[in-house]
């Protein structure tokens, strides 16, 4: 794959249904032209995404809400567009009949999002078409925060645009505007706390109530590394040896672990310092052939810690068996 920081090749490629790899805010995105489906497919087959999976389309102008999303367009998304956009937010809502099937696998709504990265933001701009961007790594491992993490996964796209590190370092937060209401779908970069103060957020309740499908593609497992992976906790804590990475952030009490290797997420326990970390963290510990384990310390669950801990659990899913039915 060639890699490079050509905005203005990169942009002629996806207006020609090439592939390319792109720095957002959240992470690095796997982009093709949204309206060109035969590029769309190329998207599934590099990344051995399941076709059920949607994908976010990606715009750089608040014209192209209307060219995506079908009128009359609730209130609620200009309200959050004005909020959020651009930056990490994704909003779902009824799709025009022109955005490919095979973007949104199948359903009446399309996820897009206006990403604030400037490399993103001039790519999309340079393009002249919305980009449908999936993260750039192979599906349900780890997500790419940096060039070199997508080099590790993939190979087949035409052109990788290097932006240096992501500045978020975890996923678009993604809300379906629904009647009444806006449904938290993914938890990511922009905290429930923040969405609160410009829209009702739905209980899962009333969701169940309105009779809405839950979100595809949300798995239980997720992001995950390739070598086993815990959630650090009492219970487990003496399973910490010489063969076992730990990454910690500074508000544990407990630092005197066995472990071969320790990174620390955040010298002063900042949240979004954990975040911006988390990802680069785990693709070390995986590439380290000396460690076997994976021990990674919880985070409270406060504005982006909630995405945090979504991503842990997710990642430690399979290997994490304690308290799952
Ligand atoms: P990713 O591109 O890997 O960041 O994942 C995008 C996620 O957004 C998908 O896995 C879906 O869960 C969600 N998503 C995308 N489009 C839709 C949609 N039309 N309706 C509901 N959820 C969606
Ligand atoms: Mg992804």
């Amino acid at each position: 794959m060639q890699t490079g920081t050509d905005v203005v090749y990169a942009a002629d490629l996806l207006r020609k249904g090439k592939l390319v790899v792109f720095p957002t805010e959240t992470v690095y995105g796997l982009g093709a032209n949204a309206f060109d489906a035969y590029a769309v497919a190329r998207v599934f087959s590099v990344k051995k995404r399941p076709t059920f999976d949607p994908l976010i389309v990606h715009i750089s102008a608040f014209e192209q809400i209307e060219q995506l999303f079908q009128s009359p367009i609730d209130e609620q998304v200009y309200t959050l567009a004005k909020a959020f956009w651009p930056g990490p937010l994704t909003i779902v809502h009824n799709k025009k009949p022109e955005v490919p099937d095979l973007v949104t696998s199948g359903l009446p709504t399309v996820a897009v999002r206006m990403p604030s990265h400037p490399v993103a933001a001039e790519l999309i701009r340079l393009a002249g078409v919305p980009v449908a961007a999936p993260s750039a790594n192979l599906f349900g491992c780890l997500s790419p925060t940096q060039a070199n993490h997508v080099e590790k996964q993939l190979n087949e796209p035409d052109y990788l645009l290097d932006g240096g590190q992501t500045i978020f370092g975890i996923e678009s937060t993604v809300v379906s505007v629904e009647p009444g209401g806006v449904r938290i779908l993914r938890h990511g970069a922009i905290s429930q706390e923040s969405l609160e103060v410009h829209v009702t957020i739905l209980t899962e309740k009333e969701v169940e109530k309105s009779g809405q499908l839950p979100s595809p593609g949300m798995l239980k497992s997720h992001y995950s590394p390739r070598k086993p992976l815990y959630i650090i906790k009492e219970s487990n804590f003496g399973k910490i040896n010489e063969e076992s990475g730990v990454i910690i952030n500074s508000s544990y009490t407990m630092k005197n672990f066995n472990g071969i290797k320790t990174i620390s997420l955040s010298e002063n326990g900042n949240l979004c310092e954990m975040a911006v970390n988390l990802f680069a963290a785990l693709h070390v510990m995986e590439d380290d052939p000396e460690i076997k384990q994976i021990f990674i310390e919880p985070v409270s669950e406060t504005g982006i810690g909630k995405a945090i801990m979504d991503r842990l659990r997710k990642a430690a899913y399979n290997y994490d068996t304690e308290g799952k039915p």
